[in-house]
């Protein structure tokens, strides 16, 4: 048995960034428990040179791409303190439109966003090595599941499990949930049960971008760019339904597309087909030297057991309502609460979503101590 004041589970953005908030506030008897072998959750990367290069310029997102400084102040805010460069998703140039597998792709005028989408430099992956960096190394546990939190009169305790299955009991006054509300009800045992409405309402919410897959194309040059192309795309024709433009300023050109093939059907087409599929489309779009990119790799969200549930492959795509984050009463009432992105109340879903729920539950629980 170990202890500690505050667990949190999950270090993907929220849980992170909670740990930076308490570190900040003093507070260090906290612990940071992840399911994977790797820290962000969503926010993944794939690196040009491969997975074990120091290099942290040339990396690509397999998650999140995009934030919005005008209007997600606090995650702004955040960027700038750690440091973090940024710039505009590239738009500039004509976009192609495929309407029907009939015809041939048509090249349209393409628009540019307002306000402009902003990336950062060395990916989304960049802003979880800034706040890893800003932990205590000690308070962060990687391969541990929680499966199961058993509430008592005065403390809280967490049973995690590693990969060799040997289980662990983490005793904690409180606890933050860091992954999202339909994961955590179906996934982890409460006992006793939550309340039944909080359940279901956890139960209800869609996790953002769980039904998604990307498919990111590296080569040596923006060839599309020479062409007068911006590199986005839209197709009905797929397998790609929305293409843009990923090159890395000092780094690789690059495209990515979102799949427009639901999840099911996907799951039941090889890694090495869908590849193809998206090759063939690429070069419908952009010519041949499409078809033959340096790297190329697809991550299929749904299929991943830490963000996507079971009914996640039917949710519509929306972005759900924020459930409640806490108990109104009874033995969780106050020592478990909500902090992933889906709970932020302005931005659900998004990165500034985590950023706000894990404030607001880290406001939460250093209030009753
Ligand atoms: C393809 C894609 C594109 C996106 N694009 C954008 C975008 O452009 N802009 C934007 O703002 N947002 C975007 N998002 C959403 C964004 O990624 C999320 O809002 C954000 O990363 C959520 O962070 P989080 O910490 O709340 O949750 P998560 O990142 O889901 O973290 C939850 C963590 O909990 C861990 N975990 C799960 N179960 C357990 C368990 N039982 N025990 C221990 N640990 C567990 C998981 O492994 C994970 O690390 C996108 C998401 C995807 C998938």
């Amino acid at each position: 048995m170990k202890n500690t004041g505050i667990a949190i589970v999950g270090a993907g953005l929220s849980g992170l960034y909670a740990g930076h908030l308490l570190q900040r506030l003093g507070i260090h008897d906290y612990v940071l428990l992840e399911a994977r072998a790797e820290l962000g959750g969503r926010i993944a990367s794939v690196n040009a040179a491969g997975p074990s290069t120091s290099d942290t310029i040339d990396r690509f997102d397999l998650g999140p791409t995009w934030f919005w400084p005008a209007y997600q102040r606090a995650l702004h805010r955040l960027m700038d303190e750690l440091g973090l460069a940024y710039f505009e998703q590239f738009e500039s140039g004509d976009m192609m439109v495929e309407r029907s597998s009939d015809e041939r792709p048509l090249r349209m005028p393409g628009y540019e966003s307002s306000p402009a989408s902003m990336r950062l430099i060395g990916g989304m992956s960049t802003l979880i090595d800034a706040l890893r960096r800003t932990l205590d190394p000690t308070h962060i546990l990687t391969g541990q599941t929680v499966r199961q939190l058993c509430a008592t009169p005065t403390h809280i305790d967490l049973h995690s499990q590693d990969s060799s299955g040997r289980l662990t009991t983490w005793r904690a006054a409180q606890v933050l949930l860091a992954l999202p509300p339909r994961l955590a009800a179906s996934t982890i045992a409460f006992a006793p049960a939550l309340p039944q409405a909080l359940t279901q309402q956890w139960r209800a919410t869609a996790t953002w971008m769980a039904t998604q897959a990307k498919y990111i194309a590296l080569y040596d040059s923006q060839f599309w760019r020479a062409q007068g192309l911006s590199g986005a795309a839209r197709s009905v024709c797929g397998p790609l339904r929305e293409i843009h433009d990923a090159s890395m300023p000092g780094g690789s050109a690059a495209l990515f597309g979102f799949f427009g093939i639901p999840a099911h059907v996907r799951k039941k087409v090889s890694t090495a087909a869908l590849r193809q599929h998206c090759r063939a489309q690429l070069a419908r779009l952009f010519g041949p030297q499409a078809a033959i990119p340096r790297l190329d790799v697809i991550k299929d969200w749904a299929q991943d057991p830490w963000t996507a549930s079971v009914t996640d492959l039917d949710a519509m795509m929306d972005h759900a309502e924020a459930p409640v984050a806490m108990a109104a009463s009874g033995p969780w009432q106050g020592r478990l609460i909500g902090i992933a992105s889906e709970w932020s109340p302005h931005f659900p879903g998004y990165l500034a979503g985590a950023i706000e729920a894990a404030d607001r539950g880290v406001q939460a629980v250093t209030i009753r101590r």
